[in-house]
């Protein structure tokens, strides 16, 4: 893991950080004398301007690069996390990629008082939406923040719910009641049997849904000899909603997307089925 130091140095090079220096000097006024509170600099690393998927939504999140696990994760060819957009985007964007990091730092070491979670002024949040989560003290504050914001409908997309269950054991919390926990798969095209889907959720009690994505015609097959209830993803998260909403017990807890190629073959299949039964 990063520490100041080090971001310091990395940065010390790059143009466009004046405001990214100014929030590091802040933060280490804070590590000084903890009087000073941490909302305006919460306010900063939440993320605003979101594309794709995630157009007008709003995160909080640390940084994919920083990742232990991401890192390792990626090498593996049969994983969404070799196809990971993430790195791409903070590739492209050196801005996003250093407040991310100073995001990392700042939510992986330090425990954040109910003074320093600013009130979020939105309905439907995510967390992680550029890494994943990397210890105990991270998923403490994802909590609490969830806690402070008793208004939102607050969402964690995480491939690690190992270090979930590490924290609520350690630091003995649990999960707020407004938080939704999305467990994101690593296996892309996988197709879950109802054994690995009951010992997931009995391992994990507190995730509420899976998220598998599919790149081929796997799905597809799967939804029909499996006749098993599931959620495509709307690919636009804010008239969705899906995985923003609590469950109930009816309705499906898995959720698929598919590829636009994949996603527009189905549709089209359908429209024949349905203009078939219609005749
Ligand atoms: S866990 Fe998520 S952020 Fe990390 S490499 Fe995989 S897809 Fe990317
Ligand atoms: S199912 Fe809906 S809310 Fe969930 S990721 Fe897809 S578009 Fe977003």
């Amino acid at each position: 893991m990063m520490t100041l130091k080090e971001l310091k140095e990395q940065i010390k090079t790059e143009e466009n950080v004046n405001t990214l220096k100014k929030w590091i000097t802040y933060y280490e006024t804070f590590l000084n004398d903890n009087s000073v509170s941490l909302v305006p600099l919460i306010n900063y690393l939440i993320t605003h301007k979101m594309s794709g998927k995630m157009e007008d939504m709003h995160s909080l999140s640390t940084s994919c690069m920083l990742n232990s696990f991401c890192n390792a994760y990626r090498s593996n060819p049969d994983w969404i996390c070799n196809k990971c957009y993430a790195f791409d985007t903070l590739e492209r964007y050196p801005s996003l990629k250093w407040k991310l990091a100073l995001s990392t730092i700042l939510l992986t070491t330090t425990i954040l008082r109910d003074q320093d979670i600013p009130f979020i002024n939105y309905f439907d949040f995510r967390l992680e939406a550029f890494g994943d989560l990397n210890n105990e003290i991270q998923v403490v504050n994802y909590f609490n923040v969830a806690r402070k914001n008793k208004h939102l409908n607050i969402t964690l997309y995480t491939k690690n719910p190992f270090i979930i269950a590490s924290a609520m054991e350690k630091y003995n919390v649990s999960k707020p009641d407004n938080m939704i926990i999305v467990y994101s798969e690593k296996i892309l095209n996988f197709i879950p049997d109802d054994e690995y889907l009951n010992g997931l959720f009995e391992k994990y009690p507190f995730i509420d849904k899976i998220f598998i994505v599919y790149t081929d015609e796997n799905a597809r097959q799967y939804l029909i000899t499996r006749n098993r209830k599931c959620f495509y993803c709307k690919l636009h998260c804010n008239t969705c909603k899906f995985c923003y909403r609590k469950s109930a017990p009816e309705d499906p807890k898995v959720i698929i997307e598919l590829e636009k190629s994949e996603m527009n073959k189905v549709k089209k299949e359908l429209k024949k089925q349905n203009k078939k039964g219609s005749l």
